[in-house]
């Protein structure tokens, strides 16, 4: 392919998966386009996995995880901060393919796998302080100890807005703890796995991590296979619920971060420049295609007029352009034009027929690529479509309040539970309101920021299960006790 037209140094059609340590092309099969947004070119195809797939990666894995699982911390460390040091080395070219793939700018995406490789580095040196916490004599002559095993075998699979890094998220507590893991990136961003999935070759033993492409048939096989212990998914909430009811069939663990409806509940004594900045990324940054998205935006009715003017002001100011040409912009496309259609959707719909109103963007624009600009949308109600279900795009409805319990009641009045922000510069307030909303993560006075040394995931339909800190590394494992007898047998009695 020409690498002029793809604009990745590495040309995306010769990647291919990886199993075993080699690459893996199965012959045949049905095929998935993977197409970049910014210039709606083919980039490559890969192959559907399907349950044949998933079966030669699964047993691959399965052959490693006793020679993984026994390795000594210091060990799985060791390799995981060589993944690091690999990415960190190939840094240009994955971010050049997360750009062409997702229509990241190539700066963000650049941040993003710098970032990836601190996640890496993080649970290698988790892998060496996890123990179970007791060791003694909780029966007269029994020694009881605690373990934590590995679970077996994870599959991992992975969705399209932050690949690298959600990659990270879910896969190094998951081999720092001793899995294997077969990885199925998204249909839609597959790229910077399969480098992944090369790079971990050099550095980890054969099939402790396998990189299989395909969509949700591939899911689906993953999770009803029998020698799969654990399905990690980030996805949406609709994909939790299908791959919840697969893995029932043999009981699977399952670790769900899904969809977001992010709050952004503002006081009257908000400082509103500050919102302004803040909601400029927590809103828009990744076109908005974050599940902590800041996404419905309650104002005191009192402020409404001025708080949305100025955030459709900033919104109105943010230009969409080409990914690739400017790798320092606000914004690129989004990920496909059939998302963008349906980001569009929402708007479209919110209109018809109510007192709703645009206040930026809100239009398809013409033209090459899947662009579309931020999109404030105020006038709405708590029951509105485009108020309750998540767009995953650069889209902000805004909803006024009367006063302090209605604004809680409507923050919490979503199927979602990800994330929220509060805005006052009332301590007593901003506390009282973010222990009444029911969400994995509240920021007061910003809106976003995630720390690796801390726990993420969601409340309600939100998902199960933390990603990052040290509860994503526990969650991988199986508490093991040990109960050992010293002398007569019937001492210890039941
Ligand atoms: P998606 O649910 O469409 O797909 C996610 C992954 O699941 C993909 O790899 C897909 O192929 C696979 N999949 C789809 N159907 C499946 C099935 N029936 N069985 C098994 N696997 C299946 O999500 P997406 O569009 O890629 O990503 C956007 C969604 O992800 C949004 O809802 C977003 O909020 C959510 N998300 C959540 C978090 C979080 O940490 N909570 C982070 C990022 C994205």
């Amino acid at each position: 392919m020409d690498q002029a037209q793809t604009r990745t140094s590495i040309d995306p059609s010769t990647l291919r998966g990886t199993v075993d340590g080699r690459p893996w092309d199965p012959e045949g099969g049905e095929r998935i386009e993977v197409v970049n947004p910014a210039t709606e070119q083919l980039l490559a195809s890969v192959p559907e996995a399907g349950e044949a797939g998933v079966a030669v990666a699964v047993a691959s894995s399965v052959g490693a995880f006793e020679g993984w699982r026994r390795t000594v911390p210091k060990d799985r460390a060791t390799a995981l901060f060589a993944l690091a040091a690999a990415i960190e080395e190939h840094a240009e070219e994955l971010a050049e393919l997360e750009s062409a793939d997702v229509g990241k700018p190539l700066g963000a995406a650049r941040a993003e796998i710098v970032g990836s490789a601190d996640k890496y580095r993080f649970f290698a040196g988790l892998a060496r302080s996890l123990g179970g916490v007791a060791a003694g004599e909780y029966k007269p002559g029994i020694t009881s100890l605690i373990r934590r095993e590995p679970i077996g075998v994870v599959a991992a699979i992975a969705p399209w807005n932050y690949p690298m890094a959600l990659t990270a998220w879910k896969i190094a507590p998951a081999l720092a703890a001793g899995n294997c893991v077969v990885l199925k990136p998204s249909p839609e961003t597959p790229l910077s796995a399969l480098l992944l999935g090369r790079l971990a070759a050099e550095v980890l033993p054969p099939g402790v991590l396998n990189v299989v492409t395909g969509g949700a048939p591939t899911g689906q096989a993953l999770c009803v296979h029998p020698d799969v212990g654990m399905v990690s998914l980030t996805g949406g909430t609709p994909t939790g619920r299908a791959v919840m009811a697969a893995a029932a069939s043999s009981l699977k663990r399952v670790h769900l971060e899904l969809g977001g409806k992010s709050p952004v509940v503002v006081f009257d004594d908000a400082d509103l420049e500050r919102l302004v900045n803040a909601l400029r990324v927590g809103a828009f940054w990744n076109g908005g295609q974050d599940c902590t998205a800041a996404s419905r935006l309650y104002v005191s009715r009192g402020r409404a007029e001025e708080v949305t003017a100025a955030v459709a002001e900033m919104a109105a100011a943010i230009e969409p352009q080409d990914p690739f040409e400017n790798p320092g912009a606000a914004l690129g496309p989004l990920v496909s034009l059939d998302h963008r259609g349906r980001v569009h959707g929402f708007v479209e719909r919110a209109l018809a027929g109510s007192d709703a109103e645009v206040r930026a963007g809100g239009e398809l624009s013409s033209g090459t690529g899947a662009y579309y600009r931020p999109t404030v949308v105020s006038g709405l109600k708590q029951e509105d479509e485009i108020v309750q279900r998540e767009i995953f795009g650069p889209v902000i409805s805004v909803v006024s309040y009367e006063d302090e319990h209605e604004a809680i009641a409507m923050a919490n009045g979503v199927e979602y539970g990800l994330g929220a922000s509060v805005w006052s510069s009332n301590i007593d307030r901003a506390m009282r309101v973010a222990t009444s909303i029911r969400a994995g993560t509240v920021w007061v006075n910003d809106h976003g920021p995630t720390a690796v040394e801390m726990p993420f995931g969601g409340f309600k339909q939100s998902g199960q299960g933390r990603d990052l800190s040290i509860y994503a590394i526990e969650e991988h494992t199986e508490l093991q006790h040990i109960a050992i007898t010293v002398g007569d047998p019937g001492a210890g009695k039941r």
